[in-house]
């Protein structure tokens, strides 16, 4: 399969779920070369997903200036300064000491979404439900992070009822903290969904899909 035709289809993919507004799909490049970032650069995809530092730095490198990168990964405080300029959103926001980090290191409001831990699995990052409000509130005191949305990602599952209520629990807390309309949180965005539960999440109201696999593959 080429990659002209990848993009092709889950885009179509995308264009068949999505019900509202537009969906923007992050391309994750993380497992790939710079050469098949840039195939994919040249299919129209501008949005690009890296979750470490030093692949993103490579991608960033190898790109056109219009490309737009998102860190989707666990962040380490000390890798903040190597990325914080060169990314349009982090997607992996999860302690007050990354957010103070990123409020030290950027000379700009930083786009970012904070990562639940809807499921509960030991092994998945993220904030527990009930903890993302406190969360959100306190991170008022750092002028440079704007939370404009909430981050998941579903449970190794076949069970597409699990995967749904996994998204569908992540939008309902979305409602929550958007209705409070939070100077410093609009939190007016979902980044949910992947290779293999996309047409869930944008069912389910995802703004952002994070997709890897079948694109690359
Ligand atoms: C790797 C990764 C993706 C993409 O996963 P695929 O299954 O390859 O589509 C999405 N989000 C995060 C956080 C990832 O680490």
């Amino acid at each position: 399969m080429s990659i002209a035709e990848n993009v092709r289809r889950v885009k179509a993919a995308i264009q068949a779920h999505q019900t509202g507004d537009d969906v923007t799909m992050i391309a994750v490049t993380k497992s790939v070369d710079p050469d098949v970032a840039l195939a994919l650069y040249e299919e129209g995809i501008r949005d690009f997903g890296e979750n470490r530092p030093d692949s993103l730095l490579e991608k960033v490198n190898a790109m056109p200036e219009d490309a737009r990168f998102h860190f989707i990964g666990t962040l380490q405080t000390r890798k903040v300064r190597q990325i914080i300029d060169k990314v349009t959103a982090i997607h992996s926001l999860d302690r007050l000491s990354l957010a103070e980090e990123i409020n030290k290191r950027a000379d700009r409001v930083i786009d970012c979404f904070v990562q639940v831990n809807i499921s509960g699995e030991a092994s998945k990052h993220g904030l527990e439900k009930e903890e993302v409000l406190p969360f959100i509130e306190n991170c008022i005191q750092y002028p440079h992070i704007r939370v404009i949305g909430l981050m998941t990602m579903a449970p190794l599952t076949e069970n597409d009822t699990i995967i749904r209520q996994t998204f569908h629990e992540l939008r309902l807390l979305r409602d929550d903290i958007k209705r409070r309309d939070l100077p410093h949180a609009p939190c007016t965005e979902l980044s949910m969904g992947m290779s293999n539960d996309f047409n869930i999440a944008i069912e389910e109201g995802a703004s952002f899909v994070r997709i890897g696999t079948i694109l690359v593959q």
